[in-house]
Order: structure tokens, then sequence, then C-alpha cells
């Protein structure tokens, strides 16, 4: 067993403490990685705070997780001791179901074995990356590329994939209008990375306070969904929307932006349900999706198209005794565009 240090949270309403943690001595195929830099993510912040459901706490959070490889399985091939690594949203999955087999472990049939409040093949609690180790399957560790920085590399591994993924998957390029509601983490990201794909992008935020950065990340119109003359002005108008908002918005307000066959694909995942008038898809033959993060293949893929477009997050770095305070600004929108923690601190 290797101890890591850790920052975990005991409850809903309890501060985050040092913590000593547990990982699995390595199996055939698993890579120790040292931990350099972990994202916060705000589905962190709906997991701690047990908005999602009940949750086995002491809760080490983390799924934005890069770092070095220091050992390695007497079966790994992959990987070897020195390497730039990557961990996203999960650490495992049947490997053998119709998904699994087609690169989209995200939707293992059997569930796939989330980074941190899930249950791992050894029937262990698993932990995410505020920690200074983790003990990760080969299959599911990625490679970061060279130019990629470890502490922009971090974010990459969730806010990346999932936008990047149902940006892929529903075509953006060159000749769609794409819009981006919320200018966070995700959000940031799918600007910078549905505008490299070709994209005419518009981004859909609270308010004009972030429209220079929207602008100088990629995006080609920014507008405030605060004034109602935005959803009047732009009706009919995109063709594919990604919703990257952790509250409940007014769907059909949303929906209605869409133009003929547009599609509206939500990742922001509050825990209350969202409602919506059929009449604002049927009319339109509109559609309403979600996308869960995206598979390993994926991932890679994204990494090697940040690297090769120049896209990285902007990040706020903080050290381990920040976390609280960062989760209060977060929950403020108040986040230039990612907190990341550098795990040095610990
Ligand atoms: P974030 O950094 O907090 O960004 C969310 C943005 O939504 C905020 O910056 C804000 O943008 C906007 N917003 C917040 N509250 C709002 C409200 N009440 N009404 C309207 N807009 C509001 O969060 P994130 O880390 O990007 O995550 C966003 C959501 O995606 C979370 O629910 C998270 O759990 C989920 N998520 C899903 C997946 C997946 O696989 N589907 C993966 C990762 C995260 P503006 O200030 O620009 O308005
Ligand atoms: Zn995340």
């Amino acid at each position: 067993m290797i101890t890591a240090k850790a920052r975990a949270v005991d409850g809903p309403d309890k501060p985050f403490r040092v913590a000593e943690i547990k990982r699995r001595d390595l199996d055939l195929h698993d890579v120790l990685i040292e931990i350099k830099y972990a994202g916060i993510c705000h589905s962190d912040i709906h997991t701690a705070h047990g908005e999602w459901g009940p949750v086995n706490y002491p809760l080490v959070p983390g799924h934005e997780i890069a770092g070095i490889v220091t050992d390695v399985g007497t079966e790994v091939s992959k990987y070897k001791v020195g390497d730039r690594v990557g961990v996203g949203c999960m650490v495992d999955s049947c490997g053998d179901c119709e998904n699994c087999r087609k690169g989209e472990e995200q939707y293992c049939l059997k569930g796939n074995v989330p980074t941190y409040a899930g249950v791992d093949k050894y029937g262990e609690p698993t932990q995410g990356g505020y920690s200074t180790h983790i003990v990760v399957t080969e299959d599911f560790v990625v490679r970061i590329p060279d130019s990629i920085g470890f502490d922009a590399a971090a974010p990459l591994l969730c806010a990346g994939i999932t936008t990047y993924s149902p940006l892929n998957h529903w075509g953006a390029g060159p000749g769609k209008k794409v819009a981006v509601v919320g200018m966070g983490g995700l959000g940031h990201m799918a600007v910078q990375i549905a505008h490299a794909m070709g994209a005419e992008v518009t981004v859909l935020s609270q308010t004009l306070k972030k429209k220079d950065d929207g602008l100088a990340l990629g995006a080609d119109h920014y507008y405030a969904t605060s004034d109602p003359e935005t959803f009047e002005k732009l009706a009919g108008t995109f063709d594919l929307m990604i919703n990257t908002v952790s509250a409940k918005i007014n769907l059909d307000a949303y929906l209605g932006l869409l133009n003929l066959d547009g599609t509206l694909v939500n990742v922001g995942a509050p825990a209350e349900p969202l409602s919506l008038n059929v009449f604002n898809l049927i009319g339109h033959r509109r559609s309403f999706a979600g996308s869960m993060i995206g598979g390993i293949r994926e991932t890679q893929e994204m990494l090697d198209f940040c690297a090769e477009h120049n896209i990285a997050p902007k990040i706020e770095v903080i050290s381990a005794d920040q976390i609280d305070e960062a989760y209060e600004r977060v929950l403020a929108s108040d986040v230039k565009y990612r907190f990341v923690i550098d795990i040095s601190t610990m």
C-alpha cells in the first residue's frame, strides 16, 4: 500500500481537511502517478455537497489529474516511469460491453468506475485527485503532449473532453453556428474548441462582464441572457448549443434559439429536473440531448487537438488550503476560468 497525502471532506457542509489515504499496490497493469496539479470541476462541488445523491464520506474529489508516472506494474506496456500523463473522470469499466468496445467507456453498460465516489473492482471506494498519488489501470491513463504544462493540462481531462466530445459528435465545424451557454470552466473550453473546429461561435452568458475574454478566446459574438432582447434577436439562429450551466435554466427560452434540426446538448448537470414544452421541439424538428465526458480514445484525441491548436484553459493556481474558498468563488460564478490545485502544497 502507498500512503498519499490528500484533502478530504467529511460531509455536505464540512470544510476540507488534511487526510491520508491508501493507494493499492500495483496490479499487473497499474501505473502509479505522482500528481502535480488537479483541477476543480463544478461536479466536485455538486458531489461534495451531496446534491447528486448520498455520498460516502470522507470524500477526496478531483477528476482533472495531471502528473508523472513514478512506477509501473509488471505487465504495463503503454507507459514507463517519467511519462507525463493525465487521468479524467473514470478509472475503469468492464471493457467488454458494446459501448466499451466502441471506445465509449463512459457509457459502459455495467457502469464506469468514477475516479472518486465510486467503488473499484477490488470493492474499495475510489478517491480522487486532490491528493499526491493515484494508482490507475493503464487503459484509463492518457498521455499529456509535451507542449502542454501540467497545470494547464489538468482541466482538459474533464472540462476539455466534456465539451470536445459533443462538439465533435454533433459536427461543429465550418458553416455551423454554435452557441455556448455559460462561460465558466466548461464554457470557456467549448468556446476555444468550437472556434478551432471552424464554427461560428456565440457565447450566451448571464452578463457582458466576461465579453472581452470570450472574444479573445475565439467567440465571434457575445450576448447577455439577462437582456430579454437577446432571445428575440437570436431566435432560430443556432445549429448547435452546448449548455454548460450548473443550475436550472429556462430551456424553452433557449430552444427557441435553435434553427430547423438544431440541437441543444446539455452537459450542465444541475440536481433539479429540467422541463420543456415539446412544441418547442416539434415545430422545428429540434433535438434536446445530453452528453457525458468522452471515451479514453477521444480524450487522447482531444489532448492532441489542443496541443496542435495551442488551446489551453485559463487557470488560477491555488494551494491545497484554498479549496473551500475556491468552491465559494465557483458557486458565485467568480472563476476565470478554472481553479487548479498545486499538489506540491499538500
Ligand atoms: P462553472 O465553472 O461553475 O461554470 C458554470 C457557468 O454557468 C458559470 O460560470 C455561469 O456562467 C453559468 N451559471 C451559473 N449559475 C447560473 C445560473 N443560475 N443561471 C445561468 N447561468 C449560470 O462549472 P463547470 O465546472 O463548467 O461545470 C458546469 C456544469 O457541467 C456543472 O453542472 C457540472 O457538474 C457539469 N459537468 C458535466 C459533465 C458531463 O460529463 N456532462 C462534466 C463536467 C461537468 P456565466 O457567468 O457566463 O453566465
Ligand atoms: Zn468534471
